[in-house]
């Protein structure tokens, strides 16, 4: 009989390895190299001892949507000095509350959705109370939708260069969910086109995170350079309350 762990753990690397073969076809598709694009596992509501089976299996970087469940999970891998999970990556890649950005630039390497300048100054001070450098990502709205977050096209500059200014902050680059409504092969062609204007005037912002399970290959095919995967990896979860 195969413990539960093991069962999970191989679950987890069949689709690990499911999720790699969709990239890399969709890399050969567009000539691209897949070393040119980091898929990030999103570990939202699932539990850290999944997250330490994936940093066993190779993942180096897992993305966490709430401040409130990422801090314990970042905060319990990084204390299991000399394991895989002490050195994972963690990105924060769902809404900021203004009241838990200082929290999370406490543990998180890259936060994806910087999305007003009024984050900038509580994720700066957070970083320099931890004494680390935090990345950060402009997330940019492509259909306007507030409710999921992300700054208008005609404001990603002022937030770029609030981020850019800030000790203790570095532009990466650019963040999106595609629209709910809309193709996302035009979502992430639109957002590429947002990108190459950023780097005009800061091109050290190279980063472009977009593409989830359902349309990482349209995202791939855009130009992205990180994925933000969770179901196809993890399985389905339940909704967020
Ligand atoms: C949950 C989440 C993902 C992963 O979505 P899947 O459809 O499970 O791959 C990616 N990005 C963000 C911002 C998320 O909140």
């Amino acid at each position: 009989m195969t413990d539960p762990a093991t069962g999970r753990r191989l679950e987890l690397a069949g689709n690990l390895a499911a999720v790699q073969r969709r990239v890399e076809k969709a890399c050969a598709a567009a000539g691209r190299a897949p070393s040119e694009v980091t898929t990030i596992v999103v570990t939202k509501t699932f539990p850290v001892s999944d997250v330490r089976l994936l940093a066993g299996l190779g993942v180096r970087d897992v993305g966490e949507s709430r401040d409130q469940e990422a801090r314990p999970k970042a905060l319990a891998c990084a204390a299991s000095s000399g394991t895989p999970e002490a050195g994972l990556r963690w990105h924060f890649v769902g809404r900021l509350q203004t009241n838990k950005a200082a929290s999370v630039a406490g543990y998180a390497d890259v936060v994806h959705s910087a999305d007003r300048v009024k984050l900038v100054r509580p994720l700066a001070a957070g970083a320099d109370r931890a004494g680390r450098e935090v990345g950060c990502l402009v997330q940019v709205s492509l259909d306007d939708d507030p409710t999921r977050g992300g700054v208008r096209v005609d404001g990603v500059a002022e937030v770029a260069d609030a981020v850019a200014a800030a000790q203790g902050l570095r532009l990466l680059g650019l963040m999106a969910v595609a629209p709910l409504a809309s193709d996302p092969a035009a979502a992430f062609e639109r957002l590429a086109e947002v990108s190459r204007a950023l780097r005009a005037s800061h091109p050290e912002a190279t980063w472009v995170s977009a593409g989830m399970s359902a349309d990482l290959e349209q995202a791939v095919a855009a130009g992205a350079t990180h994925l933000r995967v969770g179901a196809a990896v993890l399985g389905s979860r339940p909704p967020l309350g």
